[in-house]
């Protein structure tokens, strides 16, 4: 590992936030952190922190000894200032005199500290910082280190390394009691440039940024050549079947054996989003013949198990086809982790703290072998973060099997950090949104109420992937609302079965489809060609079909039901004359979405159409709108307004809350709701 410092980069940090009236010591601060925060083989979500002593002046004009500590909530990646609030050093030394200290009284006391009340909580690490007299202190999770360190004999293998250029430190939780402990050791050893926190991570200090800094390079690097020297890392590998199955055939199974079945008449199951990766180094840790000990043994660091738990849950590797033996497999090893999990529980729960409220059961990270792992987490960024933290597991595994055997912390002590209370409190707060958990597909994703579709969704939680003939544009919004954009063309069958294989390799399956995509051909009937009437049937019967039959085939294999939604058209009720070529395929797609009804509620699949009117969109481009309005005399406003029962306009936001309605109204199904402001004749029933 090189030193990416660089005097030209430290000075420009510390001269751009001198305009900001930000000291050298904080610019510095910021410039080494990002450097540390930026390598994730150093440090992965929020997994290190770091510090520096230094002086503030407070509004009275008098100088205060501080130190400016990590902040929860910011990435070390790219922190900036206010990600390091100033805690005053004077009471934070004063708790060393203290025999305990809860964790509550704890980030109490520092949060009284604080120079600005309004910044956030200092890192729970935050006493080891303070009590080391280093004024720059870095910490780290270093995946080198930590393959060092979760090992049967680590203290012999550390020395051997380390000479006596670091102390260690037995694991203790962080917290006051490890800032003590590392504290003494510290003491004890006055000469060294780091401590080891065994089973846990690495601390450096230095005099300045750099020195600091530098010294966690220099150390890491010593981890990472000593594991060079080990000729090792290939797990012997299991038999696999001759043909695998594709990812996106696999990820909707697993979804649906993960979700947690209640009572049907009240709730839907609730869901978990996957997110695939696989490389090399995964599979080869995945095929392993001994992947059923080395995965089963617990976490490489132990903040790890707030997002992964102590084990990810290890299936049977699936052949193509995916035949009753995988799907048997799975869902006996599911059955088995959640009774595992259970027992773990209730072995550790009350043991040593006040009884925990019990987390769900299900696994955070699937291996699969032969295809690689799937992150799991109840949204798409929980489950990436998961990923990110299992393919960090991968290397810190294979390498320490390389070196000896893999032995991190135990299991009461990753518990202590699953059901640490400072966890445990932030449950009762985070609320979950109407369509959490959801994935959502919206095809014309890019247009008006696509876009306004994809808005809506996305602010009820939902995982959202647009798909649309403007890749570019679709790439926009979905970038927006932190979703995904593809270009994709619902009358080609294949493109149409790659974006949906594609959505469930990033979220895992599909629950919500809204088949929006459409088009309006004009001409008399008794006179329109053929060729014109069979392209509006392509787009607006066929590729709501074909999206249809894909998402059908998606939910199935979840067996967590779903709902479809269709874009109908007032046309599909109300013809309009010259509009014929685009109300005959909307009719027959409000009648799709009957038949859809019909033959998939025994699945728990929705279907339901809106038919909207006078939405002032792509289907009025081209002058289309001026052309009617002109038409009556009216203008382009008047005509929006003035032709509906309500006198109002009807704009794409209302037909993406009536989509939003309509995913939510569980007992709706075959159903078409009018989004038209009022238009008598476009009435049903
Ligand atoms: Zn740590």
């Amino acid at each position: 590992m090189k030193s990416a410092w660089t005097d030209r980069e430290a000075d420009e940090t510390v001269a751009r936030y001198a305009d900001e009236g930000v000291s050298e010591d904080l610019a510095l601060r910021v410039y080494t952190s990002r450097l540390l925060g930026r390598d994730p083989l150093l440090v992965l979500h929020g997994g290190g922190n770091t510090s520096v002593k230094t002086t503030v002046t407070d509004l009275l004009g008098e100088d205060v000894q501080v130190l400016c500590v990590k902040g929860s909530g910011w990435d070390m990646a790219d922190i900036e200032p206010p990600g390091l609030p100033a805690v005053r050093m004077e009471p934070l030394l004063k708790l060393r005199s203290l025999k305990v200290l809860s964790d509550e009284d704890m980030v109490r006391f520092q949060r009284g500290a604080l120079i600005d009340p309004s910044s956030p909580n200092p890192s729970v690490e935050t006493l080891l910082h303070a009590f080391l007299p280093h004024k720059f202190v870095d910490h780290t999770h270093s995946a080198a280190v930590l393959s060092l360190t979760d090992q049967d004999a680590d203290e012999v293998l550390l020395r051997e390394v380390y000479g006596d250029r670091v102390a260690l430190v037995d694991y203790v939780k962080p917290g006051f009691d490890l800032a003590r402990e590392a504290t003494r050791v510290f003491e004890a050893h006055q000469q060294v440039e780091g401590l080891i926190l065994r089973k846990h991570g690495i601390f450096s200090f230095g005099a300045t940024a750099r020195e600091a800094y530098e010294r966690m390079i220099d150390l890491v690097t010593l981890a990472e050549n000593h594991i060079a020297e080990v000729v090792g890392g290939i797990f012997p590998s299991v038999e696999l079947p001759k043909e695998l199955p594709p990812v996106a055939e696999v990820a909707p199974v697993v979804r649906g054996l993960l979700a947690v079945r209640g009572d049907d008449s009240v709730a839907d199951p609730v869901r978990m989003i996957l997110n695939f990766r696989t490389s090399e180094a995964v599979l080869n840790y995945v095929n392993g013949l001994d992947v059923g000990r080395y995965s089963q043994v617990g976490v490489v660091t132990p903040d790890h198990a707030i997002r992964t738990k102590m084990i990810p849950l290890v299936v049977s590797a699936p052949e193509a086809g995916l035949g009753d033996a995988f799907l048997e497999g799975a869902g006996e090893a599911v059955a088995q982790y959640v009774a595992a999990y259970r027992a773990y529980f209730a072995r550790h729960d009350g043991v040593r703290e006040p009884p925990k409220k019990a987390l769900d059961p299900m696994p955070r990270v699937v291996l699969v072998p032969g295809l690689g792992l799937f992150g799991v987490g109840n949204s798409a960024a929980a489950a990436c973060i998961a990923a990110d933290l299992a393919e960090n597991t991968v290397r810190v595994i294979t390498d320490a099997e390389a070196i000896g055997a893999y032995l991190p912390v135990d299991e009461a002590a990753t518990f202590d950090i699953e059901y640490w209370s400072l966890e445990q409190a932030k449950l009762s707060k985070a609320a979950e949104r109407p369509l959490g958990r959801q994935v959502a597909v919206i095809t014309g994703g890019a247009g008006g109420i696509g876009a306004a579709t994809a808005r809506a969704f996305a602010a009820q939680g939902a995982e959202v992937a647009l798909l649309d003939l403007d890749g570019g544009k679709a790439e926009e919004v979905a970038e927006e609302i932190a979703g995904l954009g593809f270009r994709c063309d619902v009358t080609d069958g294949n493109a149409v079965r790659s974006a949906f294989d594609a959505v469930c390799e990033a979220y895992g399956g599909v629950d919500i489809l809204i088949s929006n995509a459409g088009a309006a051909w004009q001409g008399e009937i008794g006179e329109v060609d053929d060729g014109t009437l069979r392209k509006s049937f392509e787009l607006n019967f066929f590729g709501h079909q074909t999206v249809a039959q894909n998402a059908v085939r998606v939910m199935l294999a979840q067996g967590t039901g779903g709902a479809l939604l269709f874009n109908a058209s007032k046309q599909a009720v109300n013809p309009g004359p010259g509009f014929g070529p685009y109300g005959l395929p909307k009719a027959a797609t409000l009648f799709l979405a009957k038949q859809y009804a019909l033959e998939y509620g025994y699945a728990g699949i929705r279907s339901n159409a809106i038919n909207a009117d006078r939405v002032n969109t792509g289907m009025f481009a081209g002058g289309l709108l001026e052309e009617r309005a002109g038409a009556r005399g009216q203008s382009p406003e008047e005509y929006l307004r003035t032709g509906n029962l309500l006198r109002r306009e009807v704009l794409a936001e209302d037909v993406a809350q009536a989509f939003v309605a309509l995913a939510l109204a569980r007992k709706t199904t075959a159903a078409t709701l009018t989004v038209d402001a009022g238009n008598i004749e476009a009435s049903l029933r």
